[in-house]
């Protein structure tokens, strides 16, 4: 057992979680390869290894939480592919997340602003979409009346700091339409119904990708399944249990099981890497809810990623080929590969589409340098990553670029457009949803 600080009253995340999960690290190194962090800087303390040890050491009673700490546990991506390459099993993503939420309830990064951007996004914004779609209305009306145009190109922006400027660069391109204005409350299947799924229509995916939500829905109801869609909808969360707001992200799992009672559908889908791989957790995150667990373990179990799903029912065939050839390369997103170990079904739904070529992309598990916000907070090791994985996806002299995460879409799309590549971004669902309609 941890020893505790004298004295310590307060909660701490990492002494009160299970002490088997910090113990199994066996300090072997074998993760240390497959760390884009440690890979970057060499040193122990950005590895997995280096921080389960700083982890281990508060759990211990051994440190406290300090600045250090906790920006080393924001240098980390969060992208799991630790899990994937640690033969002990270490649990890498929960200790993840109990580490970050640590960082915050220390206190040690506080500041007035970071607190009045946390609290305007993490705790007002994305706990409710209402309030976001409303954000997204403005921006799209921004882009639309060519005001976003008129003044990149007045030269305003000269005017504001470098990081600013930066950040506006990154501004993504609101749909004309967002997912309840595509999609009907109840999708019936075409042909014989097997199946009655619910679609999560997701949160920034709903302002972004909405295209994305329409054509997944599409392909489900091509493939004998009756869709609800709720018009209204809830954030999953990930962004919340990714940045130390443990109790949103607990609230925000409550929702969404009231909203879409597990026992009622054969399967939850998601089409957004991120949130599929936290979603399939939540009986982790409501272990102490005894109103909550039960429905919770039902509910892990429903939630499916659109490409598990498809392999799990198998995809009806696809007409003749009607659409023209093209080259396409696969990224898989870190959440999908390493979060969810789905990787062999967008491979073999690229691989049914006629006319496709799928040519493999090195390095394809390796992280874009999106990973949820780190973009935002970390933007130089995002931008080494992102320069990286545009360096491979030349390299395969494909047009298009094929990836299931919304993040992901947004990185390697800001990425081209900025190296003026001729390059196709896009849902390996898109892909399969245009070869339906032929
Ligand atoms: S999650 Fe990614 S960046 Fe973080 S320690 Fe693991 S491999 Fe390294
Ligand atoms: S996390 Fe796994 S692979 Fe990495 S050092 Fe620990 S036991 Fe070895």
């Amino acid at each position: 057992m941890p020893a505790s600080l004298p004295g310590a009253a307060r909660h701490s995340h990492l002494k009160d979680l299970d002490y088997s999960v910090l113990q199994q690290c066996m300090h072997c190194g074998l993760c240390l390869p497959t760390c884009p962090t440690y890979d970057a800087t060499k040193l122990e303390r950005n590895s997995p290894r280096g921080r389960i040890s700083l982890m281990r050491a508060i759990a211990d009673g051994q440190l406290e939480p300090t600045r250090t700490f906790a920006d080393e546990m924001y240098f980390c991506l969060g992208c799991l592919a630790c899990m994937t390459a640690c033969p002990a099993g270490v649990n890498y993503a929960e200790l993840f997340e109990h580490a970050r939420a640590e960082a915050e309830q220390s206190g040690v990064l506080d500041s007035p602003k970071r607190s009045l951007i946390r609290s305007f996004t993490l705790r007002w914004l994305f706990m409710d979409l209402s309030r976001l779609r409303l954000v997204g209305y403005l921006l799209r009306l921004y882009q639309q009346l060519g005001l976003q145009t008129f003044v990149r190109r007045s030269g305003l922006l000269n005017l504001l700091p470098k990081r600013l400027r930066e950040l506006e660069a990154m501004t993504p391109n609101v749909q004309p339409k967002f997912s309840a204005e595509l999609i009907a409350p109840l999708t019936p299947a075409v042909g014989q119904k097997k199946y009655r799924v619910a679609m999560l229509t997701g949160c920034a995916q709903d302002l972004i990708f909405s295209d994305v939500n329409r054509d997944t829905v599409e392909v489900l109801a091509r493939n004998a399944c009756e869709i609800v869609t709720p018009r209204e909808q809830f954030c999953c969360g990930s962004l919340h249990a990714h940045n130390g707001e443990w109790e949103l992200a607990q609230q925000l799992a409550r929702k969404q099981i009231d909203q879409f009672p597990p026992e009622q559908f054969d399967a939850i889908i998601t089409n957004a890497a991120g949130c599929g791989s936290h979603l399939k957790h939540y009986a982790k995150l409501l272990a102490d809810d005894p109103v909550y667990q039960s429905r919770a373990e039902l509910w892990d179990a429903k939630v499916k990623d659109i490409h598990e799903w498809l392999g799990q029912i198998g995809i009806t065939p696809l007409p003749a080929a009607k659409v023209p050839p093209q080259t396409v390369t696969y990224h898989e997103a870190c959440h999908l590969c390493h979060g969810q170990k789905i990787t062999a079904q967008p491979r073999q739904i690229l691989r049914a589409i006629p006319n496709l070529a799928l040519v493999e992309l090195p390095e394809s598990t390796w992280c874009c340098g999106s990973a949820g916000i780190y973009n935002l907070i970390q933007p130089e090791m995002a931008t080494e990553l992102l320069d990286r994985k545009l360096r491979h996806i030349k390299s395969t002299g494909a047009s298009v670029v094929a990836t299931g995460n919304p993040g992901c879409l947004l990185q390697i799309i800001n990425g081209a457009k900025r190296e003026n590549l001729p390059l196709r971004v896009v849902h390996p669902i898109t892909l399969l949803a245009e070869a339906y309609r032929g």
